[in-house]
């Protein structure tokens, strides 16, 4: 185990972040907490990108400088992220004094290292203000952007800066078929080497001097585009071109959505090939959350509120739902109703029945002590669970699978009491039976604890203080998943978990 540094996609900050960026940044969290659990040195990086045209036009219409317009959305989000328990160790916003140094340096590295790699000419196309970008025929369906399907395409025509990315094409294809930089899951990076396959144009990375954006270097007239700008804050939250930053530098996961991994599957290793930097190692690229089958798009009229999705359950409950029924594979459909189902079965009647009816029998006949108790059944089945939880997290970032081990073993758990009937055993005085039952029990919850951290880390938080526990929910934590040490240790009834609405 070693270090991991994990940067996510940085978010426009024209308008308040919906359920597609939520589902972004809790599947980034969780699997930054689950390297921690598992003993790496994780550098999370979330933020802004702040250089967007349609920034501009937001705070005009605001009737506020972009300055203030950006600060206000840097604020909007971050408290958002913290609210669904993001646990970000750094936050890059591109408006940022050491974003533009590392702009500026990666573009005098590219100059420098192959200084035919930019060149100025002049570029006429059809530009998409939701992307930032000038788009090709394969982009566009139904005369309109394809990711943008309600925004209406403009004819631009101006001098602009290149960057050769034609001549990447093949150098970007061996990477990623040898695997030196992956591309996941497997059908996206099929997309990927289609898109090589059919050949690279080189792209515009500069537009005429606009009053907001960092200054082509060398180039006053010129300001670097938005696109190009964005993806190096990856590289410049590491302190490029600053010694040290190799400490973090390359990348070892970026978490990116469907809509852009051409940015960040062919431009961003071309650029890092064309400085003479590293690649990453691997890019994610998630799904979306979808609204009946539909893109869910705030120019579209359908995002879901996240203050309101937040609102209904707490912001553990939405994490979990996000990462158990849509997850990091494919798109998948948020409805009112599954969440509804989900919180009700797998979380309240679930989880939270298994913690308040475990520990009320610990409080209630042993007085708040866990008592000792030799390994049962129950232990066997959770050492099976530990292994699917870790073969799903470990690299192929299925919540979902995760999640179904570990509610496997809630409902394990659920059914355990169900069969050794503990009011029984404890109106019989059978003790070392009732002992056994309830030490499996309180062993079974310290794992879930664990477990569930990456998930809900909030719940897991109470109910490891519930069980007695005054540490952190942590690698050593993990690490003595095989045998909890519970017996002695005084638990509390705590209160629901998950209360049931009550409607
Ligand atoms: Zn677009």
């Amino acid at each position: 185990m070693g270090r991991f540094y994990l940067p996510t996609a940085i978010d426009y900050s024209n308008g308040d972040p919906h359920l597609g960026h939520a589902l972004e940044k809790v599947g980034a969290d969780c699997i930054a907490r689950y390297r921690r659990l598992r003993g790496d040195q994780v550098h999370f990086l979330m933020g802004m990108d702040e250089h967007s045209q349609s920034v501009i036009a937001a705070a005009e219409r605001a009737g506020v400088t972009p300055r203030a317009w950006a600060d206000d959305m840097a604020d909007r989000f971050a408290r958002f992220w913290r609210r669904l328990e993001c646990s970000h160790d750094d936050w890059i916003r591109t408006t940022e004094p050491r974003h533009v140094a590392g702009v500026t340096a990666l573009l005098e590295r590219i100059r420098a290292n192959s200084p035919d790699d930019l060149y100025a000419g002049e570029y006429e196309g059809l530009y998409c203000a939701g992307c930032e970008e000038f788009k090709t025929e394969a982009q566009i369906v139904d005369g309109h952007c394809a990711e943008h399907p309600t925004i209406d395409l403009v004819s631009l025509k101006e001098r602009n800066w290149f960057f050769r990315l034609s001549k990447y094409r093949d150098a970007v294809a061996q990477r990623i078929t040898s695997g030196e930089f992956r591309v996941d899951p497997e059908f996206r990076r099929n997309e990927v080497l289609r898109l090589l396959e059919a050949g690279l144009q080189d792209i515009s990375i500069s537009r005429q001097r606009r009053p907001w954006g960092i200054p082509f270097p060398g180039d006053p007239q010129q300001t670097v585009y938005v696109w190009f700008d964005a993806l190096i804050n990856y590289l410049s939250a590491t302190g490029f071109p600053e010694a040290g930053y190799e400490k973090h530098w390359p990348a070892d996961l970026h978490v990116v959505g469907k809509g852009i991994t051409r940015f960040h599957c062919i431009i961003w290793p071309a650029m890092l090939l064309a400085a003479g930097i590293g690649l990453p190692k691997r890019v994610w690229a998630h799904g979306y959350v979808q609204w009946e089958g539909a893109k869910m798009s705030k120019s579209a009229g359908t995002a879901v509120d996240l203050e309101t999705a937040i609102a209904r359950y707490g912001p553990d409950a939405l994490r979990y739902y996000l990462l158990r029924d849509i997850g990091f594979w494919n798109d998948g459909d948020f409805t009112w109703d599954r969440f509804d189902a989900r919180y009700t079965a797998d979380l309240a009647d679930g989880l939270g029945n298994l913690a308040s009816r475990s520990l009320a029998m610990i409080v209630r006949y042993r007085d708040g002590i866990i008592p000792a108790g030799a390994t049962t059944p129950l232990d066997a089945r959770a050492s099976g669970v530990v292994e699917s939880y870790d073969a799903a997290l470990g690299d192929a970032f299925d919540f979902v699978k995760a999640l179904d081990a570990v509610w496997s073993l809630v409902n394990g758990a659920n059914q355990y009491i169900v069969q050794r009937e503990p009011w029984a055993l404890a109106k019989a005085g059978r003790d070392a039976e009732l002992d056994e039952t309830l030490a499996a029990l309180a062993r079974c919850l310290y794992r879930i604890a664990v477990l569930v951290e990456p998930f809900i880390p909030g719940k897991a938080a109470e109910l490891w203080r519930a069980l007695g526990q005054t540490g952190a929910i942590d690698a050593s934590a993990f690490g003595r998943l095989g045998e909890p040490q519970v017996t002695g240790i005084r638990v509390e009834k705590p209160r629901a978990l998950f209360p049931k609405p009550t409607v």
